[in-house]
């Protein structure tokens, strides 16, 4: 057979139910620079197959509830230092007020995100945790997330690595969590990369939350970051090892697809984003490595072309938040949610809004929180009308 007969044969396996081994979607990928059309139609049909005729989105206030961080990604604006304008630190009646609004605005996701055990390193935020009464970030993110819920919104944190213990406390509040993997290379740890002064960036460290969080059955949202220095290999890889722990704990929700965008104000400025050839063949090599997997492209990264993410096998946008910008991407503003739901039916695709936790998860939520689940959505699991407008 020739080489291009075997990767059509291997592509055409994936839509029999059959897998692909990594060595084969390293020659997908090395065949697609040439000729990527049928990785992309497979891509699509997967995704049909898998996840019908709608993308998702989720409609979410983003609260910055401290941005101090103890490591250094060479690429990450996100992270503030105590003396720059840009600081977030959130009191209890901040985050009360904005889920309040955010409550104003249909939102149903409340994103908490903050830097990586910023008390480790910064006084300025042992004093504020401690003017708030709490000894540490996890313990104000639980509280601040009981907050949130009890004005309606479900909590979906997002703050870093996190122990098995107080994964099991922020459980009872969050339906889901997040944790990006960015990379499983440990290449981009080492003298010179991305992730050299971000030990929580360390694979192993990355990993063994994610398999933590499967010991325990919370559903999570991981993620790859494109165009940090990998080659297209380590991507696959990374998307193989996301894969195996998914597969002993079935708990990984989604995978967004992220792609870098350079800041001014980073060590990174003047590495270019990645080529959106680059980006879309991993795109769509997710698809066929993961059919049934939710896989995420955030259309406010790509502003010009995002639909298009939607022809090579992407099923949702992720949480657009009608009322707080990306404050890790703060130059690149959301679309505004009818926009994306414009273009998404234009490339034959209905717009639909989820709550931070993919229908097909809704039994890994805690007892407690799943008739507030099962109250704000449809027989279908997705956000009731009257919770929309
Ligand atoms: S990306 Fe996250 S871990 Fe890295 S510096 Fe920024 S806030 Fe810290």
């Amino acid at each position: 057979m020739s080489k291009l007969t075997l990767i059509s044969d291997a592509l055409n396996r994936v839509i029999d139910n059959k897998e692909i081994s990594k060595d084969e979607a390293y020659q997908i990928y090395e065949e697609s620079q040439q000729n990527s059309f049928e990785l992309y139609k497979i891509s699509q049909i997967l995704r049909n197959k898998y996840k019908g005729t709608h993308v998702t989105y989720s409609r979410k206030v983003f609260f910055n509830l401290i941005n101090l961080c103890r490591d250094t990604c060479s690429y990450c604006t996100y992270k503030s230092e105590p003396d720059q304008s840009k600081i977030s630190m959130m009191s209890k009646r901040d985050v009360q007020n904005l889920a309040k609004i955010g409550k104003t605005h249909k939102c149903t996701e409340a994103l908490f995100v903050t830097g990586e055990r910023p008390e480790q390193k910064y006084q300025e935020a042992r004093t504020w945790l401690k003017e708030n009464g709490f000894a540490s970030t996890v313990e104000y993110l639980i509280h601040a997330s009981e907050i949130a819920l009890s004005e309606g919104l479900f909590p979906h944190t997002n703050a870093g690595n996190l122990t098995k213990t107080e994964m099991n406390e922020l459980r009872k509040t969050n339906v889901s969590l997040g944790l990006m993997l960015e990379n499983s290379s440990i290449r981009l740890s080492q003298h010179g990369m991305p992730h050299e002064f971000a030990p929580s960036k360390y694979p192993k460290a990355r990993l063994r939350v994610l398999k933590d969080a499967g010991e325990l059955g919370i559903p999570i949202t991981t993620g790859i970051l494109i165009g940090i220095g990998e080659t297209a290999f380590e991507i696959i890889d990374s998307i193989y090892a996301i894969k195996e722990i998914h597969k002993k704990y079935g708990h990984i929700q989604e995978i967004i697809l992220q792609n870098f965008q350079p800041k001014s104000d980073t060590m990174m400025k003047n590495v270019p984003s990645p080529e959106e050839k680059y980006f879309k063949t991993l795109v769509a090599l997710a698809r066929v490595i993961m059919p049934e997997m939710n896989i995420q492209v955030p259309p406010n990264l790509s502003p010009d072309t995002y639909a298009s993410f939607l022809s090579v096998g992407i099923n949702d946008w992720g949480g657009i938040s009608p009322l707080t910008p990306d404050y890790v991407n703060p130059e690149f503003s959301w679309p505004a949610i009818d926009t994306v739901a414009k273009n998404s039916l234009k490339a034959g695709f209905e717009l639909k809004a989820r709550l931070p936790v993919y229908p097909e998860f809704f039994s890994f939520v805690h007892p407690d929180l799943k008739d507030v689940v099962l109250g704000k959505t449809d027989s279908e699991g997705f956000v009731r009308m009257e919770y929309q407008k």
